[in-house]
């Protein structure tokens, strides 16, 4: 069992930003199936108390003295931990991305999506900045912008968008919040847009005007029983949306794995090469989620680029990109200011001719 190491100085205030911080960390730990240690020195047991701690964790307060001479402070912009391993090994590790790698998270949902957990902009975007994030976006469910929970879980979007809806709609409400939010470059309005059977994206063509960012994803399959006339079906939604022009195919065969389908394999070679036609980067998203290494290995060979999403539903989550950065480095994408990864600046000089919707 891993034993984790957090310090804190008796300077450091308790502000929001280290209650983040401490959040996040007991997430990173949480996310172990064999549980950890988590050795404290007095100051930070105090900050964690009121804090939510994982089940399967052992917590422990330290004497500073007796902490290894290696483990640094917790404190910003870095928030250093330290790390002990099965073997012995120590190991330092930070909460913040490198901010050289100028990474975005493309993928952040809202307190308006039906299924989030805990979001609000201000502690979102708090996040994101303390996550080391280049920027980050907002990009809720476009169908929930629209229609009731009921409507929306029953996907009676799917056979011919919003007209044939009943519509409940918030997008007013989400406008009006991106509109509010600081324009100062670090977070993007966007969109995760779900797609109807002809694969056209639903919403409003007026009020997708405010996106900077063109996200679709495929959220069902006409026939999930059938695993060939469910692959027919998403090779065409897949190209009927990339011949209308987006930026970012949002985890890309995940319909599959949620409908308890094979994986499928044959379509990732023709998948990859209408995104390279359509100058589409594939997203790698861990959320529900196991994308497969050789279908990110043919975009690589394609040139198409990997855009990174956490599909943050909760604060915690945002900009937490710890297992793309592992996937990638196994792709042989080890150095992350590569151009095989999809960036803020891949955004500019984009094609908007075509309508999506
Ligand atoms: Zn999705
Ligand atoms: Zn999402």
């Amino acid at each position: 069992m891993d034993a984790f190491f957090l310090k804190l100085s008796g300077e450091e205030p308790e502000s929001a930003e280290l209650r983040l911080a401490l959040k996040r960390l007991l997430n990173r730990i949480a996310k172990r199936k064999d549980g950890a240690r988590l050795f404290c020195n007095r100051k930070a047991a105090q900050c964690l108390n009121g804090l939510k701690l994982p089940d399967a964790l052992l917590l422990e307060t330290l004497p500073e003295a007796d902490f290894p001479a290696e483990v640094a402070f917790f404190a910003p912009p870095a928030f250093l931990y330290a790390v002990r391993r099965d073997n012995g090994e120590l190991c330092s590790e930070q909460l913040q991305l490198n901010p050289d790698w100028a990474l975005s998270d493309f993928h952040i949902h809202t307190d308006m999506a039906y299924c989030n957990v805990d979001m609000n902009d201000a502690d979102a975007l708090a996040m994101g900045r303390l996550a080391g994030l280049k920027s980050m976006a907002f990009s809720e469910h476009s169908g929930q912008l629209y229609l009731s929970p009921d409507d929306y879980w029953h996907d009676r979007y799917n056979p011919e968008g919003l007209s044939g809806c009943v519509l409940a709609p918030r997008i007013q409400e989400y406008l009006k919040k991106l509109k509010k939010l600081p324009d100062d470059g670090f977070f993007r309005k966007s969109f995760e847009l779900d797609l109807d059977r002809h694969g056209k994206a639903v919403v409003d063509c007026g009020d997708f005007q405010i996106s900077e960012i063109r996200m679709a994803a495929i959220h069902q399959v006409m026939t999930p029983t059938d695993s060939l006339a469910a692959q027919k079906d998403f090779l065409f939604r897949a190209e009927q949306a990339l011949g209308r022009g987006l930026d970012i195919l949002a985890h890309p065969f995940r319909v599959f794995e949620w409908d308890h389908l094979p994986r499928p394999v044959e379509l990732y070679a023709p998948l990859a090469r209408m995104l390279r036609s359509g100058n589409c980067a594939a997203e790698l998203n861990f959320h529900s989620n196991t994308p497969d290494p050789a279908f990110y290995r043919i975009c690589l060979e394609e040139g198409v680029k990997i855009a990174t999403g956490s599909d943050a539903h909760t604060l915690v989550e945002i900009g937490e990109l710890a297992f793309h950065l592992k996937f990638l480095k196994e792709l042989g994408v080890s150095d992350l200011t590569s151009n095989a990864i999809f960036r803020e600046s891949d955004l500019k000089n984009r094609d908007r001719s075509r309508n999506l919707c």
